[in-house]
């Protein structure tokens, strides 16, 4: 049994969550390749990682001092290295990142540090390789994610390596220029699927704050219950119109290969959670397996007389909407 276990920033915001996902990776000898996201919220009024890149990055771009932010964002990562005993210095790092600011290296690999730099620390901590997604992940030169590329590079690597990190989020360009590029927001649990796919994995397990996916959204339903199981299309549905534990697109490299995609709660290692495959073998509890939606439609009513035996009626409503 391998599998890949991706964890999300607020299972990895500071110490004590690293240390429960430490728990997490060692107790089960199968969760051979990590894929972290940036450190997240660590109280509901704090910052995203990521956010504090991409501001202090506007701030190099617009030529103003972004010394403040930098030394914000290294206190972070130092709390997690200093909380879990770990001898690691990232001053050579942070040294290139600042350079790379100065040079104007764009939001994309401003933003990418996040992870990059939580990589480096989840390697350090578990002892386990660590392999930069830049290294392995290709976008093409219209910055669309290049699959046959990015399963060449990445399963002959795997394929060598028995544990190892591989940051979320971003990969670079394929024109050369190694420019790095990142998938959108929440991407990570795209490179946790593409990791998956060029691992030959049996099962990939995306760890984050909640146990699951819920039957309809908490903020509106109270206490919605959980999905134990569900199909990659119905999800995919969901995600679509609106659910939003998993990214969207995270489901397309596994799917092909079978391989499913299970929600954990870090917080909660025990709860079941959520189970995401291809057809299910057993009969649903219920009929609707959960409902989604988004607010902000317009309807258009069109009245014509004789319009349903016009040919090309419909297309030409369409190409006006195009
Ligand atoms: N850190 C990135 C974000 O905040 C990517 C991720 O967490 O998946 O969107």
């Amino acid at each position: 049994m391998k599998k890949v276990v991706k964890f999300g920033g607020s299972s990895l915001a500071n110490a004590e969550q690293f240390q429960k996902v430490g728990d997490i990776i060692r107790s089960e000898e199968s969760r051979r390749y990590v894929v972290p996201s940036a450190p997240g919220k660590r109280f509901s009024a704090d910052t995203k990682v990521t956010d504090l890149l991409y501001a202090c990055y506007d701030k190099a771009e617009a030529g103003e001092d972004f010394s403040d932010i930098l030394t914000e964002i290294k206190s972070r990562f130092y709390e997690i290295i200093k909380g879990l005993n770990l001898d690691l210095s990232l001053e050579e790092e942070f040294r290139q990142i600042e350079a790379d600011f100065k040079a104007h290296a764009g939001n994309e690999y401003a933003a990418s540090r996040g992870e990059f730099l939580n990589g480096k620390v989840m390697a350090a901590y578990l002892g386990y390789e660590f392999i930069d997604s830049a290294t392995v992940i290709r976008f093409d030169k219209n910055g669309n994610f290049d699959a046959d590329k990015t399963d060449k590079l990445l399963a002959k690597r795997l394929q060598k390596c028995e544990r190892a990190v591989i940051p979320g989020f971003y990969g670079s360009l394929n024109d050369g220029s190694k420019k790095i590029k990142t998938f959108s927001r929440g991407g990570s649990d795209v490179t946790g699927s593409i990791v998956a796919r060029n691992g030959h994995v049996d099962l990939y397990e995306n760890w984050t704050d909640v146990s699951g996916f819920l039957i309809a959204d908490p903020r509106i339903v109270r206490n919605p219950a959980t999905i134990r199981t569900i199909t990659y299309k119905e999800l995919r549905e969901l995600s679509y119109m609106g659910a939003s534990v998993l990214h969207e697109n995270s489901i397309f490299p596994v799917r092909s290969e079978g391989i499913p995609i299970q929600i954990k709660n870090t917080n909660n290692p025990e709860d079941p959670g959520t189970l995401i495959v291809e057809t299910t073998c057993h009969k649903p509890d219920h009929v609707i397996t959960g409902i989604a939606g988004k607010k902000g439609f317009a309807t258009i009513m069109i009245e014509k007389d004789m319009m349903n035996s016009e040919i090309g009626f419909g297309r030409k409503v369409l190409q006006v909407l195009e």
